[in-house]
């Protein structure tokens, strides 16, 4: 019997239809989507943008090399142009965020010439080889080790960690600028301007990886913008394409200059399809009013949380996140309070050890926060009354 190998534990549901925020099961209950699929479908399920412009693209052509020009191509271009930091001028598709990342770390070590990286503790850049080197928990590294180059994993946002340790051997520095799986931390903008410092005077080259916090999600365009940072790479992915496996790597003038004919390459990157999901999926977030709808809900949310967690300072330890890429951490495994979301009709995922995620939809509004807040009120509740029947206060505070 061919089985699907079994990397992610099965949710247990079935799921038929997703439109907006919302999924329906086969049984037709309703699900407020806070999961979407790590964040992918933040333009909500089957933006119509997204839809309108793949299903065109679909009556012409759907493959060809990237040797070949379109008129897709030169209107993606345009598009990603408005959003894009203007100092990167150079850019290139590929099919995932790993994907994105290997070619950022591959620019690092060809331009520089170095081979050792800095990365940082809870970081997550994705599982093929390269992105795995700087991705920190050894759940997802063990076993695959030795990875291709030497990487140093440094306390996340601690800026005088990083002004000791760039130095002069050092090819890339990669960094989210909030972290996503490792439990949605929110790097300073003392941290991500000391990264860039010291990249410049040390000759390296400062990558941010923006794949879950890109593209609005944390009420502002690219997350790293908050500091003022001028990276030398952005990687996104996820969110991009409004659905589809697409992602981005953009680059400073100079070092795109340098990555010249065979240097890298992808069969499916940046195919007619994927620049027309990215077409409409830039075309949502400008014409939607993206950014601004994350920054307002993403406040709300934000309150629902504080409000949440001073309530339950028993069971949380406060909140994390910003945007609406945001989570209460728990003084005890997320998982079952995960569980009980979903069949209360919420679907969330977790962080780090302790985080109850949540990566909604740009358009939730009142009435989806107001859900949020009862059902995982109510969760916590119940948990609360059932660890004190079970006797005294299991769950340390403090
Ligand atoms: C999800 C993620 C990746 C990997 O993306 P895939 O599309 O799964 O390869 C890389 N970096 C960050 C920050 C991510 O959240």
């Amino acid at each position: 019997m061919l089985k699907l190998m079994r990397f992610y534990a099965p949710r247990g549901l079935r799921i038929v239809r997703g439109e907006n925020q919302y999924l329906w099961d086969d049984r037709g209950r309703r699900y407020l989507d806070c999961h979407t699929g790590h964040g992918v479908a933040f333009l909500g399920h089957r933006n119509p943008r997204v839809i309108e412009e793949v299903k065109k693209q679909l009556e012409r052509i759907t493959t060809l090399s990237p040797t070949f020009d379109t008129d897709v191509k030169e209107e993606a271009t345009k598009l990603l142009e408005r959003i894009l930091p203007s100092h990167l001028t150079y850019f290139y598709l590929l099919n995932s965020g790993s994907e994105a990342v290997e070619l950022a770390l591959k620019i690092a070590r060809r331009t520089t010439g170095r081979r050792r990286f800095i990365s940082f503790i809870n970081a997550f850049h994705g599982r093929t080889m390269g992105a795995l080197s700087v991705t920190w928990s050894p759940r997802y590294r063990d076993g695959y080790e030795p990875f291709p180059w030497e990487v140093e994993f440094l306390p996340y946002d601690d800026a005088e960690a990083v002004e000791r340790s760039i130095d002069e051997e050092v090819a890339g520095v990669i960094v989210e600028p909030v972290q996503g799986e490792g439990g949605l931390a929110v790097a300073s903008r003392d941290f991500l301007k000391a990264i860039k410092g010291r990249c410049d005077e040390a000759g390296a080259v400062m990558i941010v990886d923006e794949v879950q916090s890109g593209f609005g999600r944390t009420g502002i365009l690219w997350a790293h913008q908050r500091a003022g940072v001028k990276p030398d790479i952005l990687v996104a992915g996820k969110s991009l394409g409004g659905g589809f496996p697409v992602s981005l790597v953009a680059v400073r003038e100079d070092l795109g200059e340098r990555m010249g004919a065979g240097s890298h390459g992808s069969t499916h990157g940046g195919n007619p399809l994927a620049l027309a999901a990215v077409k409409g999926g830039v075309r949502a977030l400008l014409e939607e009013g993206v950014v601004d709808r994350a920054r307002v809900s993403g406040e709300e949310l934000g309150r629902a949380l504080e409000r949440i967690a001073g309530e339950n300072p028993e069971l949380a330890r406060g909140t994390r996140g910003m945007g609406l890429m945001r989570g209460i951490e728990l003084r005890t495994n997320p998982a079952p309070v995960i569980r009980r979301l979903q069949e209360e009709g919420v679907l969330a995922l977790k962080a780090g050890l302790t985080v109850v995620r949540l990566l909604p939809p740009y358009m939730i509004g009142s009435e989806d926060i107001g859900l949020i807040e009862e059902k995982l009120s109510g969760i916590l509740q119940v948990l609360k009354e059932s660890l004190l029947r079970r006797g005294g206060t299991p769950l340390r505070r403090g």
